[in-house]
């Protein structure tokens, strides 16, 4: 009875191993279901591993990146390959007019920058907002706003009507953590316990929510052949979320050079030296921090 009680309305797909070299999640989730006895539903909770053949090899992605592949065209010229695929597969399976519905899908990655625990958000929906709201009401979660980024779109969440990445870090890619583990532990029995129905929502929100809005994205200096000539500054290195203004130093060159950030605005910096980002010419991101008022129209979102 205490179990149907707990129920929730509302279906949640896990997802954990969209990348592959992130493992943590993955053996998060395998703790988490091993100890509720079941390996693809707990309560609310339905669970799938992103991509296993990436999995299977230690890779981020096979073919090319399944966090990228979740293209609303119709034809794209990626069908063909193994991430393409998946994603059409985990749309067809899970998505809201799948044969298993789930109405929210939370994708669980790690990152190899300082972040702590962080949300990350694509877009402005509202009833992404409600859940971002929840999280950080209950965790005090940084949340990393993804928006207005052309060169970055098809990601696994935005295929659910609503949806949010779990960032945690740092990790090295294909390195355990037990502390990160944990943490994922943390957010999963959460989201395990609560029942997301409006008398909980609104017990649950706070009335503003801080989040980080995403700028613009820079690359590493590079040389006349595009080879990196200079990494994060050392005062730089584990600063994610930490104001920078005109003049602080961004990175230290071959030759012992500092470079600066010289615009006049100041900005918060995220997924700094990310590893897996140095393929998309991403040394780090420039956020803009905003705090709003919580709309009662998000919980009428997210209840729908
Ligand atoms: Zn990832």
């Amino acid at each position: 009875m205490e179990k149907l009680l707990k129920m929730s309305s509302k279906k949640i797909l896990i997802v954990s191993g969209t990348h592959g070299n992130e493992i943590n999640p993955i053996w998060a989730v395998d703790k988490f279901t091993k100890s509720n006895n079941s390996n693809l539903e707990v309560n609310n909770l339905s669970f799938v591993k992103g991509n296993p053949s990436a999995i299977s090899k230690g890779l981020r992605y096979v073919d090319i990146d399944l966090n990228r592949s979740f293209s609303k065209k119709v034809k794209d010229p990626n069908e063909n390959l193994y991430e393409f695929k998946r994603a059409k597969f985990l749309v067809e399976k899970y998505g809201i007019n799948g044969l298993m519905p789930c109405n929210i899908a939370i994708d669980l990655h790690t990152t190899t920058s300082s972040m702590g625990t962080s949300i990350v958000m694509y877009g402005r929906r509202e009833a992404d907002f409600c859940l971002a709201s929840i999280l950080q009401n209950k965790f005090g979660l940084p949340i990393y706003l993804h928006e207005k980024d052309i060169n970055q779109t098809g990601f696994l969440v935005e295929a659910w009507p609503c949806g949010l990445v779990i960032e945690i870090g740092p990790v090295a890619q294909n390195y355990y953590d037990p502390k990160i583990v944990e943490n994922f532990l943390i957010i999963l029995e959460f989201l395990q316990n609560t029942e997301f129905n409006a008398e909980n929502i609104r017990f649950n929100s706070s009335s503003e929510i801080t989040f980080f809005v995403h700028q613009k994205s820079i690359d590493y200096p590079r040389d006349e052949d595009k080879k990196i000539n200079a990494i994060i500054h050392p005062m730089r290195v584990n600063m994610d979320w930490k104001i920078i203004q005109k003049g602080d130093p961004l990175f230290l060159d071959i030759e012992g050079k500092t470079i600066t950030y010289n615009e006049s605005h100041k900005v918060y910096p995220v997924f700094i030296g990310e590893a897996a980002y140095q393929e998309k010419n991403i040394a780090m991101s420039f956020t803009k921090k905003e705090t709003m008022n919580i709309p009662k129209s998000w919980f009428n979102s997210f209840l729908l």
